[in-house]
């Protein structure tokens, strides 16, 4: 039987989605080819880049609005980097950005190699388990930079601040998983791993009219606009990663969109969000009001019980569930793909013990 996975990433995607891909890297469109065997200029593979494309725009509901989607790679640790070398003034640059966990600490890092980083809201106090808020954007930085879904400590932003300048969010982790008005960005980007697929391609949607403006000289492969011009395709693509995002996009859209999968998120996290506050061996990591859906950190109120605990899971078929490293205790992570049922098989693992 296929095992209740909490993995925080890379992380379980649709069983149906697996089965079409392991299929396609056998014969792909009935070619009689492997789609890891084609050239990704093939009218078959075009195709499929974009489709992906447009489905992503269109589950944001970007379309017809200024922007572009682009499969790149390198991950979200590389956009950490290409967002300050396309957007940072190269005379006296300037940008804003909110510490609210491990990974906007490593994009306050790179930023800091191009211009001038104010922090102008952290966490860190205490170890990153809220979400600040009541911060001021200044005017003149040349953009601000967020990130949604604090994957590590399990907080997650659920109203992002007013701000007429240029808006960046790392939304690795919780992209497709909420309505929101994705127009209010104008940068987003996510490593495919964590909401759409495997590991290898990071998806970047970008409003074209911010980009050109840094007067810097970027090399090809780190400039936005490079990659526009040459249709996600100016070297080779990440085509399994592509293609399985693709089938994702895809099994979201036929299952409703961002709307329907949102309402399905909800309900997982209410369920083991309840289960958390009601038992008396758990308690929650994070401040209530800044609870991730996505990734639902907690801890035992007596450690001594955990070798109990662990045994309990691991023998009910639950795999994932330690947290990172850094925070310790549990972190499950209910992505988009993960059924309710596994939800209520790591709750009913609660109460036994
Ligand atoms: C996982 C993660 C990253 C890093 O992604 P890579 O693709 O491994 O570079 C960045 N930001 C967030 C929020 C993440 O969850």
């Amino acid at each position: 039987m296929k095992k209740h996975n909490f993995s925080a990433g890379p992380c379980i995607l649709p069983q149906s989605v697996l089965k079409q891909a392991s299929e396609a890297v056998l014969n792909f469109d009935n070619l009689d080819l492997s789609l890891i065997e084609i050239s990704h200029r093939s009218k078959n593979f075009v195709a499929v880049m974009e489709k992906a494309r447009s489905l992503v725009l269109e589950l944001l509901n970007l379309e017809g609005k200024g922007y572009t989607a682009l499969f790149l790679q390198g991950g979200a640790s590389l956009e950490f980097l290409m967002t300050p070398y396309n957007l940072m003034k190269n005379e006296g640059g300037k940008a804003a950005y909110t510490n609210t966990g491990t990974w906007a600490d490593k994009a306050i890092k790179e930023a800091k190699l191009f211009g001038e980083v104010a922090v102008i809201a952290s966490s860190k106090d205490k170890n990153h388990s809220y979400i600040p808020k009541n911060y001021t954007i200044p005017s003149d930085v040349d953009y601000f930079h967020c990130t949604s879904n604090n994957t590590i400590s399990g907080t997650q932003m659920k109203t992002f601040p007013k701000f007429d300048g240029v808006t960046v969010c790392d939304m690795s982790s919780d992209i497709f998983s909420r309505e929101l008005d994705f127009s209010q960005f104008d940068l987003i980007y996510a490593g495919a791993q964590k909401n759409m697929g495997p590991a290898g391609t990071t998806l970047v949607v970008v409003k074209d009219e911010i980009l050109g403006k840094t007067g810097r000289t970027i090399p090809s492969m780190l400039d936005y606009q490079i990659h526009i011009s040459k249709d996600s395709m100016f070297n080779t693509p990440a085509v399994f990663p592509i293609y399985v995002s693709m089938l994702t996009l895809q099994w979201l859209k036929d299952l409703g969109g961002i709307k329907a999968i949102e309402k399905i998120n909800n309900e997982k996290a209410a369920l083991l969000y309840a289960e958390i506050d009601s038992n008396p061996n758990f308690k929650g990591n994070t401040a209530t009001e800044d609870r991730s859906i996505m990734n639902v950190t907690f801890s035992l109120t007596d450690d001594n019980k955990k070798e109990a605990f662990d045994k309990l899971w691991n023998a009910a078929g639950i795999n994932g569930l330690n947290g990172h490293r850094s925070v310790g205790g549990y972190r499950a992570s209910m992505y988009n793909a993960l059924p309710l049922e596994s939800v209520q098989a790591l709750v009913n693992v609660m109460k036994q013990l």
